[in-house]
């Protein structure tokens, strides 16, 4: 029975030319990139190459890219080495903010350092009066002051992206000291990261979610011109490496394998989106004519429109039902998905994201998060709209 992978949100398949890449690498290149032989500057040069593509891929400079193992330690730099750096150099108690949409990465560091979390609209979307509001009240006279708003490109749960464009404008007229950060983890596979996140400071990426092997991911740290450049106090202190800003000895072969990953991601991107988004849509459409009582994140009510969403994802709420118990009978079908972030499953706690969005506990519990990749195919679509709506319908009959 071949099986039918739909947790490309959760992480994805490597691809072949990544592992083409990494494997020999492992093998040969050895060396220890700080070193002074050539065994080390062979293994400098692919870190070199590696730094060029990665950041050919996101529109930055080589230079303002920090390598890191992953896009956990990618935000918790951005959000705890920034405001370590302005608390330590200004003397004031600068907070972060951030949307209550974010992954835990970022939540968790901004609720640590004391900052703000800001409400988002039904549709998921940041409350820009809310963001305002905020600002205004750290930022003004007798405020903390702002070290930094991280805001998500695009939201792991149900794909809603934010509008970046207009926070960054915003934050700019009302605490301009503040520097931008937003978590591109699960974007560069469906938006123009080079484009959609030019004015962001700093950008986190992950190399799982775009078919790199898994504890590999960047941030990128933008040299401004014109303005002071951006200070970070390392999370990891040791070796230097990283221009100081991330000690340890770099993955060398997982790097040179996300680079890879990173250049056939950006390169396949405009045929990708338009047969990806045709197949959710048409898995979301075929779930939701054979099944009453299911309501579709972010996608305005009675409507289909899913222009608000990246292309890969179909996330619905059944009525009646619990997550877990669906997860299963569709396992049985080979269908693999998520109730909502890989990470939370297993807490019997509905997602943040969903409580943020203002659903009720019961629809939160119902959820299924059905997240396509590049190589996803009609016949992983027809499986799920084959077995959805009938698991949907046993668990209903059988009360659970
Ligand atoms: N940010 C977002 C939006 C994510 O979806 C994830 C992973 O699920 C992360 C951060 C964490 O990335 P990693 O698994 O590489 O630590």
């Amino acid at each position: 029975m071949p099986v039918h992978y739909l947790d490309n949100a959760a992480t994805t398949p490597v691809r072949p030319a990544a592992l083409e890449t990494m494997v020999p690498l492992l093998a040969t290149h050895y060396g220890n990139p700080s070193g002074a032989h050539r065994m080390a500057r062979d293994a400098n040069r692919v870190l070199d190459d590696a730094r060029e593509a990665m950041a050919a891929a996101l529109g930055a400079a080589p230079g303002e890219i920090v390598f890191t193992a992953g896009g956990t330690e990618a935000d918790n730099l951005a959000v705890t080495g920034v405001v370590n750096h302005v608390r330590a150099s200004t003397g004031r108690p600068a907070v972060p903010i951030c949307s209550a949409v974010e992954h835990h990465a970022v939540l968790d560091p901004v609720v640590h350092h004391g900052g703000d979390v800001v409400a988002v609209t039904g549709a998921g979307a940041v409350d820009l009066d809310e963001l305002a509001a905020a600002l205004e009240r750290r930022a003004g006279p007798g405020g903390d002051g702002v070290a930094l708003v991280s805001v998500m490109l695009a939201n792991n749960e149900t794909g809603v992206i934010q509008p970046l464009d207009r926070i960054v404008e915003l934050v700019r007229t009302s605490a301009p000291e503040a520097l931008v950060h937003t978590d591109a983890v699960q974007a560069l596979c469906w938006i123009d990261v080079a484009e959609a996140a030019a004015e962001a400071d700093l950008l986190s990426v992950s190399a799982h979610k775009f078919g790199g092997p898994k504890g590999v991911g960047a941030l990128v740290v933008r040299d401004r011109p014109g303005l002071a450049s951006i200070v970070l106090d390392p999370l990891l202190k040791g070796g230097g490496q990283e221009r100081e800003r991330r000690g340890g000895t770099q993955n060398v072969a997982g790097i040179a394998a996300m680079a890879v990953a990173a250049t056939e991601t950006v390169a396949e991107r405009p045929t990708a989106v338009p047969r990806v988004a045709a197949l959710r849509d048409r898995l979301a459409d075929g779930i939701r004519s054979r099944v009453d009582g299911v309501v579709e994140t972010g996608v305005p009510a009675g409507t289909d429109d899913r222009s608000a969403k990246t292309a890969n994802l179909c996330h619905l709420c059944f009525e009646g039902i619990e997550s877990e118990a669906l997860l299963f009978l569709l396992e049985k079908d080979d269908i693999m998905a998520s109730a909502a972030s890989s990470c939370a499953s297993g807490a019997m706690e509905p997602s943040h994201v969903l409580a943020a969005m203002g659903f009720d506990r019961d629809l939160a519990f119902g959820s299924l998060r059905l997240s396509l990749g590049y190589d996803t195919t009609d016949a992983d679509v027809d499986a799920a709209i084959g077995s959805v709506p009938a698991a949907v319908e046993r668990l209903r009959a059988r009360g659970s």
